[in-house]
């Protein structure tokens, strides 16, 4: 296992001296004593922080820590997930989840993983080992390549069941062999997953917090054991608790042609889209795809030409990559925003999302409705908000809000909207629900 605490010892040096050098000469500075002086600051940070195997960035959602992240000069947050960083919050240090290797530097020209393999190439993540790393699509569901062993009539019991998990990985300790068990599933073995003695269902990729029963209910609603252990009401439950995957059942992963093209596209797609310089419209239905705007370019060199911007998805999503790519320029033409989301957007998302429509210049249509109305959170000063950014966008024209909470207080701002916004020729608000209270209503 990845050691624990003698790292706290370890000296890191992450400069080239030989560039630092060629910089003194060209600089007329000392480059080597500045970097010694950066060096020694870094290891004292360094000292404080926490080391040890981080079961809970384990998943390549690693790439979430990176939204806060200020440095869009540096390595890609893509390529630091990827390599088994994540951001630790401390300056732009970002630290290895398995060998707990803290990195400064992010601006080098050799790639994370290389600069990683480098000062830590007995790190078992990079060596390959199963230390429970879950790739950025690796989903849930897995299918089920042997049946049980001995048969499902072994495993009726649950203390049966629950021997199976003498070999639990380590990394998976944040969900418990004995709920588990009880929940129907029977280690397989593999990595860490489970399968059902009843339905032959398999789950793996576990993290804490997560809740058997729950999973079972939302991926194999069908199962017999399920059925006959919890009421409907309770499966119900669950499933609609689900967040995301919205009508998705482990049915759907069973045919190949979900695995292959549910998770792929979004991010090859971002990522090449400095490749179309000229690109004018891009139009994205991506459901099932955790942080759609997350996996935008930071910057975006080449997007200026876009005039028309369409992503719609029912899960939440981060508007800071929106509102970045907008404050630094890059939406200068863009005529036609379409978020259609179920927007579980907190106070700051909605913050983002009204700095990105400042600097729309050219909007003309802004389509904002969400898909499904639960889990709405509307602070009372979106709509305020909403309505002073709308009055700076000199080119709008139509402007859609389906299923936004909207009260009394709500409706007088959008008509004074409205009346001081004479080129606007299309509101269309529906589902407008009119409530006695403050509209604050979470779940
Ligand atoms: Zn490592
Ligand atoms: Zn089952």
């Amino acid at each position: 296992m990845a050691s624990q605490g003698e790292a706290c010892e370890e000296r890191i040096y992450e400069f080239d001296d030989d560039l630092a050098s060629e910089f003194s000469a060209l600089l007329g500075v000392d480059a080597l004593q500045i970097l010694k002086r950066q060096h020694e600051e870094d290891h004292k940070e360094r000292m404080k922080m926490k080391k040890g195997f981080n079961s809970q960035m384990r998943s390549e959602a690693r790439l979430m820590t990176f939204v806060t992240y200020e440095s869009f000069k540096s390595w890609t947050p893509q390529d630091m997930a990827a390599a088994g960083f994540y951001h630790t919050g401390v300056k732009l240090g970002v630290q290895c989840f398995c060998c707990s290797l803290i990195l400064f530097s992010t601006r080098l020209k050799n790639l994370p993983i290389e600069i990683h393999k480098k000062l830590h190439p007995e790190c078992e993540f990079l060596l390959g080992k199963d230390v429970g790393n879950i790739g950025k699509y690796n989903i849930r569901v897995k299918s089920p390549e042997k049946t049980l062993r001995s048969g499902k009539a072994q495993y009726q019991e649950e203390e049966d069941r629950l021997e199976s998990f003498e070999k639990w990985p380590f990394y998976a300790h944040g969900t418990s062999p004995r709920v588990l068990s009880a929940a129907g599933f029977v280690f397989t073995g593999e990595r860490d997953t489970v399968q059902c003695f009843s339905c032959s269902g398999c789950l793996g990729n576990w993290e804490e917090g997560d809740h058997p029963w729950k999973e079972h209910a939302k991926w194999f609603p069908k199962c017999e054991f399920l059925q006959s252990e919890k009421s409907s009401e309770e499966i119900a439950q669950y499933i609609q608790s689900y967040e995301g995957f919205v009508h998705v059942t482990g049915e759907h992963f069973m045919n190949s042609w979900v695995r292959r093209e549910l998770p792929m596209v979004s991010d090859q797609l971002f990522a090449n889209l400095n490749k179309f310089p000229g690109l004018k419209e891009l139009s994205v239905r991506l459901d099932g795809k955790a942080d759609v705007l997350s996996v935008l370019p930071g910057e975006f060199p080449n997007l200026h030409h876009m005039e028309k911007l369409s992503i719609q998805t029912s899960m939440e999503s981060d508007l800071s990559r929106l509102a970045k790519g907008a404050t630094s320029r890059g939406f200068q033409n863009l005529e036609n925003l379409d978020i259609s989301m179920n927007h579980k957007i907190t106070e700051e998302g909605y913050r983002h999302f009204f700095q990105a429509l400042n600097n729309l210049p050219n909007l003309q249509e802004l389509n904002i409705s969400r898909h499904i109305p639960e889990r709405i959170q509307v602070q009372a000063t979106t709509v305020k908000a909403l309505s002073q950014c709308v009055m700076r966008l000199p080119r709008l024209t139509r402007l859609r809000m389906l299923s936004w909470l909207l009260d009394e207080e709500d409706m007088k701002v959008m008509n004074a909207m409205k009346e001081r916004h004479p080129q606007c020729k299309c509101l269309i608000i529906h589902w407008k629900w009119i409530v006695p209270f403050s509209p604050v209503i979470q779940k």
